[in-house]
């Protein structure tokens, strides 16, 4: 789960993180207001759950109240990189001496996280990655120790970081591992941590993302989820506990099963098709949970063909034709639909899918095939 800037900077200062002062406001007038409070020179930010805002025109720097109204009437209601921006943060601006990149993510083929530094701070750290790697350090952070003293101090060291902002440094490292940690975060960044023309450290950006699977340990993060600016395939998903991942192809795909929804992408691949989606409806699905799937998958304009194989199981077969049967009735989709049923009760949910209009399938291989023609033709 994504969460904006504001509310990762302010987890960051639970942690001892120094954050600019600051505000959200969701009209201009508050951001005058806020910007009033803080002294009239401030800086207007999209919050919106993308990074690049920067360079998108979403961040700007006001010289007074009057110029932070102005420019917040201009960010609110901009679109950046397909998402609407309904809110702006209010922050007392920052003379910049230089930049850091600081992060902590999960090095998947350590299994352990690991913080990336870098000075050349600002710019996104892929580029930085990409053109020049020698200018990240990294530390791996052992799960159970922590972050160290020792690597803070070789991490400062290695991006020469002037000695007089080793203590501060720590703390930030520290409390930025800790908030990590505690969160659950499979991201926590600071982008820039800048250096200040008083000669003190402060953390401008900040991002985290946290582990869908550890929600459920913080509620106060899960109040966080903002579902205005959530795609609302991923809303319906969410309520009606559905696995689901956009992808590019065309190919829909409705399976129950983890396994079986890779299997089938892996066929609709291997007989040259491209899925939409990975979409699991799970053991034991009802109609209104099949109904909800078929929703997603319809609302994604890529999709040219509906592929549903199910293993019946636990799932009963009738059901999921009920739930494909009733939302048809409602979408009323114009796509093709190949349909595969097998196992329990797969007769009678054959039957009931024998008067729609559907191409039915007796085995994976023959269900891929044909979609990817279907595919193909439309
Ligand atoms: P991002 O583009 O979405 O990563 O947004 P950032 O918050 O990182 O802002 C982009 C850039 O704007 C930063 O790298 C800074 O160079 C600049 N910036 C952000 N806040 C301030 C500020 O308070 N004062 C000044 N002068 N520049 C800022
Ligand atoms: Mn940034």
């Amino acid at each position: 789960m994504k969460i904006h800037e504001y509310q990762s900077k302010r987890i960051f200062a639970k942690y001892g993180v120094p954050i600019p002062n600051g505000n959200v406001a969701i009209t201009p007038k508050d951001a005058r207001d806020i910007a009033k409070d803080l002294g009239g020179r401030v800086i207007i930010k999209s919050q919106v759950l993308v990074g690049g805002r920067g360079k998108a025109g979403g961040v700007k720097l006001a010289n007074s109240p009057e110029e932070a109204e102005k420019y917040a009437a201009a960010i609110l209601g901009m679109d950046i990189k397909g998402l609407t921006v309904r809110k702006v943060l209010i922050d007392e601006a920052t003379n910049i001496k230089s930049e850091i990149y600081l992060g902590i993510t999960n090095d998947r083929a350590r299994r352990m996280p690991v913080m990336m530094v870098s000075a050349e701070g600002g710019v996104e750290i892929e580029e930085v990655a990409r053109k020049t790697p020698e200018k990240i350090i990294k530390a791996h952070i052992h799960p159970l120790l922590g972050l160290q003293g020792y690597q803070i101090r070789d991490i400062a060291a290695s991006i020469e970081l002037p000695r007089k902002h080793w203590k501060e440094f720590g703390v930030i490292a520290s409390g930025l591992w800790q908030a990590y940690n505690e969160s659950d975060a499979t991201l926590a960044e600071i982008n820039p941590l800048v250096i200040t023309d008083e000669d003190t450290l402060l953390a401008v950006d900040g991002k985290m993302l946290i582990d869908d699977s550890a929600i459920f340990r913080h509620p106060d993060i899960a109040e966080m989820r903002d579902i205005d600016v959530e795609a609302e395939a991923e809303t319906i998903a969410r309520e009606h506990d559905l696995s689901y991942i956009k992808l590019d192809g065309e190919i829909g795909c409705m399976v129950n099963g983890a396994g079986l929804a890779m299997t089938t992408m892996d066929i609709v691949k291997l007989f040259g098709g491209s899925p939409a989606n990975f979409l699991d409806i799970g053991g034991g699905a009802d109609a209104e949970k099949v109904g909800a799937a078929f929703r997603i998958i319809l609302s994604d304009p890529n999709v040219k063909v509906v592929l549903i194989n199910i293993f019946g199981g636990i799932t009963r077969c009738d059901e999921v034709a009920k739930g494909v049967l009733e939302a048809i009735d409602e979408v009323k989709p114009d796509v093709p639909m190949v349909v595969r049923l097998v196992g329990t009760n797969a007769e009678e949910g054959r039957k009931m899918i024998a008067e729609a209009d559907m191409i039915t399938a007796e085995t994976l291989a023959d269900a891929a095939k044909k979609a990817v023609a279907a595919s193909r033709e439309a």
